[in-house]
């Protein structure tokens, strides 16, 4: 008989977005024909940008004719995309090497996979509240968890402590859901922390386009340290709009090492095994974001995401309720009002104003109290949005 992965068992419903959608459909369905301004979920609302669309196009064409047609590509990524992305990080002043760098199918795939290379024995460290994922990709491999609660003393950024004996440590910054983005000052206590216990780093830099203040870190990469305690998982998901097209990437330095084991080299050897790598047509799109004119395109949308933010913290401090987010980050986590929880705010918005956003509790108990909203929908829904928010809150 056939003992199936008991762990699964252990998984908490994932019940957020669920219980999200069915208190939609019930208001739509008893108010005829009312408006919903959706501001919950965190998925693009525009394009591929033209650049990108063009470099698919013509690796379609590549792919019709026999002198330029690609069968398998390397498990790890094709030259040209590892050396794009390489590019990226050396602009910012990050050297990495080309071999370095690794394609994936995005962000979400990598999380669960990269998992392989970890005893089970090694507890993970998750600082909540944490994009749900790396609870449950955990979990599934029979991982214990240690969670890292964070708030709004912290600024949702806390430190490590001595408490802390889980040695695989999740940091997502910019954060989903908080908006929080650590500075060099504060990374650099986990990476010394990581260095010292011979912990690890998963570093989700999912969100690092959004940044746009000078001082603070795009990448792990730019702290001294972190070559020997980091991985860092990007996906182009957010930053190009590619949720639906799929395409990300990781970079393992060559000097981590743990018990004498390569990390680097471990990947290496567990892509060549579990994957024949991401095709052709898509590695030629993704490569196509990083040129100039890419990543001019690129920033064009980005802006009208942060367009979107500005509309909701604008709103926020005519209010004077507290949030963090929305300038680096393309999520608003605010504060309830009048001590409403997470779920009475939810309510509450939807009943009065037709706004549905995301409650802060849905992401670890820590974020009961707060409230997240998206940035990535319509402006046109956000700016009324955001107007309705005056003037409710503002009874
Ligand atoms: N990491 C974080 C923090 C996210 O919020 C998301 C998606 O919302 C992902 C990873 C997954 O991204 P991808 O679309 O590349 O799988």
């Amino acid at each position: 008989m056939l003992t199936p992965n008991h762990n699964y068992s252990q998984l908490k419903d994932s019940y957020l977005f669920y219980r999200i959608a069915q208190k939609t459909r019930a208001y739509v369905e008893s108010h005829d024909g009312a408006k919903l301004y959706r501001l919950g979920i965190g998925d693009v609302s525009l394009p591929l940008c033209d650049e990108v669309i063009k470099a698919l196009h013509e690796a379609v064409d590549d792919q019709a004719k026999k002198e330029t047609f690609h069968g398998y590509m390397p498990e790890c990524g094709a030259h040209f995309f590892k050396s794009a992305v390489a590019g990226y990080y050396q602009h910012r002043g990050v050297e990495i090497d080309v071999d370095e760098v690794f394609v994936s199918s995005g962000a979400s795939d990598e999380l669960g996979d990269i998992l392989d290379l970890f005893d089970k024995s090694s507890d993970a460290l998750v600082i909540e509240p944490a994009y749900p994922a790396y609870v449950d990709a955990n979990v599934m491999a029979g991982r214990k968890i240690q969670h890292l609660a964070s708030g709004r003393e912290d600024g949702f950024l806390p430190v490590p402590d001595e408490n802390i004996r889980a040695s695989l440590f999740y940091i997502c910054s910019p954060n989903n859901p908080t908006g929080a983005v650590f500075t060099r000052e504060k990374l650099k206590k986990w990476v010394d922390f990581a260095n010292e216990k011979g912990a690890v780093i998963l570093f989700d830099a999912a969100y690092e386009a959004f940044i746009e203040d000078d001082g603070l870190p795009h990448s792990i990469f730019e702290i001294e340290g972190a070559r020997t305690c980091a991985i860092e998982i990007c996906s182009l998901s957010k930053t190009a709009g590619f949720t639906g097209t799929r395409c990300g990437y990781t970079v393992i330095p060559k000097e981590l090492e743990r018990e004498g084991m390569n990390l680097n080299a471990m990947w290496v050897r567990n892509r060549t095994t579990k994957t024949n790598g991401v095709s052709y047509i898509l590695q030629k799109g993704a490569a196509a974001v990083f040129t100039e004119e890419g990543q001019r395109q690129i920033k064009a949308n980005i802006a009208v995401y942060k367009r979107n933010a500005k509309y909701l913290t604008d709103a926020l401090d005519k209010l004077g309720i507290w949030y963090c987010g929305g300038k680096n980050a393309p999520y608003v986590w605010m504060q309830c009002p009048k001590g409403m929880s997470s779920w009475e705010f939810f309510d509450f918005l939807l009943e009065k104003a037709q706004i549905v956003g995301t409650p802060g509790e849905g992401f670890g108990s820590c974020g009961e109290g707060y409230f997240r909203f998206s940035t990535f929908g319509s402006p046109e829904d956000t700016e009324t949005a955001a107007k309705k928010l005056v003037e409710l809150l503002s009874e």
